[in-house]
Formats: structure tokens, C-alpha cells, sequence
């Protein structure tokens, strides 16, 4: 066995060695809560619950970590732009606090909703000011940070490291250099790590600090949280011997720059150790072919999606199965496939556990052991999603060929398969529901070619009846869909 990842530090493929043996340090960047978070931002959370699952499937210990930024922030670190929190609370007449809480929770049930494993900590920004500013503290002792009319500004030209990630080196910042935005700082591209003085009179959200009543800058609290939940600089609550470098941290690739820059030069100014071995960016998501934006009107929530009668499952199968550093193109037609797909394996759970050959003539045990493999190999290539589903739906096909000679006992092989491989997909149901696929497929027929004639009493008739068999049938513009609900 040996993984490999793609590392956004080194932009290249590298095997995956973690800091310590058998065990993986994982931080995500996770959402901020002023608004219900959009398929886009759910993506992002997916890949990193599918490399989750994958890694413990591979043997790891993963120890997750993912930040709720609950606390205001710039749109930029020039102190411009809208507090999104504040805005929220005007636009919904509740404090910002309040914000926080409503949309936290909503994360928490759209996690849910999608089955994604629940990190070990969600550390919510607004409970760790005293790390963050132990940190601010930490760095203007270590020279790298600077205080000004009670701001704190990190100093890039102390940081010679400032731009590995991204590419954004001062000497190609100072060349795109706009006017000056911030009279108190030093360079153009120094970032806050403390505001005491903000254009905004009056920010709601404010803490006390050595250096005057204010609020965070945009990046610190990820730093602080990392080091606190990750590392042994504050404590060793996971492990006893725990370096301070962080094995993987992942975000969307909008998050690159400045917050992941910035990140590191925090976090690497504070403990003087590299503060990621592999950093993992998530690309874009499309949908239908278009960029998200409110003018298109197509930023959808899980909820949108959910109400328009389309399952959680195939929500989850559609976010999954691009891999995570192509653009996903969000379609209604691949939820459609994407629920195709799912009641196929659904058919074949129901076949499997209905068996009636004691003994029968496929040998399961070797079968079995190689499309898991396969499929574990596929994922080793830095998550390649599409390869192991590939192996998945080519076993489903050899053994709905073989159902026929397939003995009681093979079938409780292959039902262990689907399990194992279910541990890192999470869209089976092994509770006992049949599947009828062929006989709904057949009504579903009938239905159309009775609304096609406008004869719409059989149509409400056919699909009353199955409604009453727990399936119900969404019509969706790419056609009839089927979803089981008890
Ligand atoms: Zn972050």
C-alpha cells in the first residue's frame, strides 16, 4: 500500500508519510455561520470526510479538527468590505450571536442530513480568543508582528517563507501593489491579527485584549485552534508526543489565498515548526455548467435541493464522485444518475440478502478480497473517486450475472464487501426494504404514458398505490424519479 496525495505546497503528487506512525492530524477550514452554507461549501466538507473514512479504512488514527467562524470578519484584511455576521443580523433582526447559534445548528443537521462522520472537535472561533491572542502575543514577542494605535499587523517582510503556497511571494504582491490601504501599516501586504481601531463604530462582537476592546483579524483563529486541538504547543490531549506540524489541512482553493498564506506564517512565527505536510484544496463548483452567483439564482442550499424531491443520498453520491481537484458540474440530470445508481446497489443488497441457494458454485472469498483492493488502490491515487467507483459498479454487474449460483454464505461475503466499501461512500442501506426496481420501473412507465393521453386518474392511481409501498415518485425535469421513505 502506498497513498499518495497531491500536495497544493509542492504541486506535486507525493507519497503520503504522516508526522507520526499510524496516526493523522487533520484540520479542515469549516464554514462561517451567517447563512445557510451552499452545495459548494457542502463539497468541500465531503472531500474531507471521504478522505477521512478512506485513511481509517487504510488503518490511520485520523484525529479531525474543523473551526466554526463565528465571529465577524472583513470581507478583506484592508478593514473594508461588510461584516457578513453583522450583515446577517440586520437583514434578519437578530444579534450577531444569535446568527452564530441559528446557523451553526443548520450546519450541524446538513452534516447530518448527508451522513458525514462528525469531526472530533468543532471549535467555534468565539471560544478561543484567549489562544488567538496568546498567539498575537507570541508573535509580537518573536519580532513578526507589530502593534499600532491598538491594531496588531503581522509583518510579511519578517517571513521569508510568505507565499509557498500560493505563489503570492512579496516581490509579485509588491509589483501588483495598489494604493495603501491601511494608514497604520508598515507594508501594504502585512495582515491584521488584531483590530481595536475599525472603520465600523459600532461592531458588536468585541473582547477585551492588551491591546484595546476590538476583534480578531480573518486568519487567526485557525492558527490558534490548529495549535490548540493539533499540536502540543497548549496540551496533548490526542497524543502523548504530539509535534507541532499538522499532517493534512484541507479548504476550498478560494481559501488559498490570503487565509492559507497567512495561516502558516502565523502558525510557523509562533512554534518555529512547518506548520502542514500536505495541503489539499478543493476545486470549484459549477452548476449546470455556470458559476454559482445570486444574479443566476443558483446558489443552492441542501434544503433547496432536498425540497425539490431529490435524496440525500444522491446529493451525497453527486458531490462525491468527481474527484475533488476537478470542477464539479452540478446538474439535475446527475442527481438523476446519481439515484439510479443508488437503487441499483439498493437491488442488489435486497437480492443478496434474499439468496435461496444453500450452496452455490461463486467463489466469493478471493472475489471479494480483490474488488476491495481494487477499489482501496484506486483511492490510494490521490482519491481518485471515479476509479473506485468504476471497480464498485464492475463487481455489482459480475455478481447480478452470477446471482443465479451464488450460495447463502457467498451472498453474506459480498454483503460485507458493500459494508466495507458503504464505510467510505456512506449512501447504502442495509436496513431490510425491496427494492422492486424492475416492477417501479414498469409503473413508472405506465404512469407517463398515461399522463402523456392527459389520463390523469390512472396516473394519480399508479402512483398513489406505490406511495402506499413507501415509494414515492419524484418528477423531476430530467424524468420520473423513485425514493423509498418509510
Ligand atoms: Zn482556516
Amino acid at each position: 500500500m502506498s497513498i499518495k496525495l497531491y500536495n497544493s505546497l509542492t504541486n506535486d503528487i507525493e507519497p503520503f508519510v504522516p508526522v507520526h506512525d499510524g496516526f493523522v492530524k487533520m484540520y479542515n477550514c469549516g464554514p462561517t455561520v451567517y447563512s445557510r452554507i451552499h452545495i459548494g461549501n457542502i463539497r468541500s466538507f465531503l472531500v474531507a470526510d471521504l478522505l477521512k473514512r478512506y485513511l481509517k479504512l487504510r488503518g490511520y488514527k485520523v484525529t479531525q479538527v474543523m473551526n466554526i467562524t463565528d465571529v465577524g470578519h472583513m470581507t478583506s484584511d484592508a478593514d473594508e468590505g461588510e461584516d457578513k455576521l453583522q450583515v446577517a443580523a440586520n437583514r434578519e433582526k437578530l444579534d450577531p450571536w444569535q446568527i452564530a447559534d441559528k446557523y451553526t445548528q443548520s450546519f450541524m443537521d446538513d452534516l447530518e442530513t448527508l451522513n458525514i462522520d462528525k469531526a472530533d472537535v468543532y471549535p467555534r472561533a468565539t471560544q478561543h480568543l484567549n489562544e488567538m491572542i496568546e498567539i498575537i502575543e507570541k508573535l509580537v514577542d518573536n519580532g513578526y508582528a507589530y502593534v499600532v494605535k491598538g491594531n496588531v499587523y503581522f509583518d510579511v517582510t519578517k517571513f521569508p517563507d510568505y507565499g509557498k503556497l500560493s505563489g503570492n511571494v512579496l516581490e509579485k504582491l509588491q509589483a501588483q501593489q495598489r494604493a495603501v490601504d491601511d494608514p497604520y501599516k508598515r507594508n501594504p501586504q502585512d495582515f491584521v491579527l488584531w483590530f481595536s481601531h475599525s472603520k465600523y463604530k459600532n461592531h458588536i462582537m468585541k473582547w477585551d485584549s492588551p491591546w484595546g476592546e476590538g476583534y480578531p483579524g480573518w486568519h487567526i483563529e485557525c492558527s490558534a485552534m490548529s495549535l490548540k486541538y493539533l499540536t502540543d504547543a497548549f496540551n496533548k490531549q490526542f497524543h502523548p508526543n504530539m509535534a507541532s506540524t499538522i499532517d493534512i489541512h484541507t479548504g476550498g482553493e478560494d481559501n488559498k489565498f490570503p487565509h492559507h498564506e497567512c495561516e502558516i506564517a502565523q502558525s510557523e512565527g509562533t512554534t518555529g515548526q512547518k506548520f502542514v505536510n500536505y495541503w489539499m484544496h478543493v476545486t470549484h463548483l459549477l452548476v449546470e455548467g455556470e458559476k454559482m452567483s445570486k444574479s443566476l439564482g443558483n446558489i443552492y442550499t441542501l434544503p433547496d435541493i432536498l425540497n425539490m424531491g431529490y435524496s440525500p443520498e444522491a446529493v451525497r453520491y453527486v458531490l462525491l464522485t468527481t474527484h475533488y481537484r476537478q470542477k464539479l458540474n452540478f446538474t439535475f440530470k446527475s442527481l438523476l444518475a446519481a439515484q439510479n445508481a443508488i437503487n441499483r446497489l439498493q437491488e442488489l443488497i435486497f437480492n443478496l440478502k434474499n439468496i435461496e441457494n444453500e450452496n452455490g458454485d461463486f467463489e466469493s472469498g478471493k472475489f471479494a478480497e480483490n474488488v476491495k483492493d481494487n477499489f482501496l488502490e484506486e483511492l490510494d491515487k490521490d482519491l481518485n473517486i471515479a476509479g473506485a467507483t468504476g471497480v464498485l459498479f464492475d463487481a455489482v454487474k459480475t455478481i447480478n450475472k452470477s446471482l443465479s449460483y451464488i450460495g447463502q454464505q457467498d451472498a453474506e461475503i459480498l454483503l460485507d464487501l458493500l459494508k466495507e466499501i458503504d464505510n467510505i461512500l456512506g449512501i447504502m442501506d442495509f436496513s431490510n426494504q425491496e427494492p422492486l426496481e424492475k416492477e417501479i420501473q414498469e409503473l413508472i412507465k405506465q404512469r407517463n404514458e398515461a399522463r402523456k393521453i392527459k389520463d390523469f386518474t390512472t396516473a394519480d392511481k399508479i402512483r398513489e398505490n406505490l406511495k402506499k409501498h413507501g415509494i414515492h415518485l419524484i418528477d423531476t425535469p430530467e424524468g420520473t424519479i423513485w425514493k423509498r421513505r418509510q
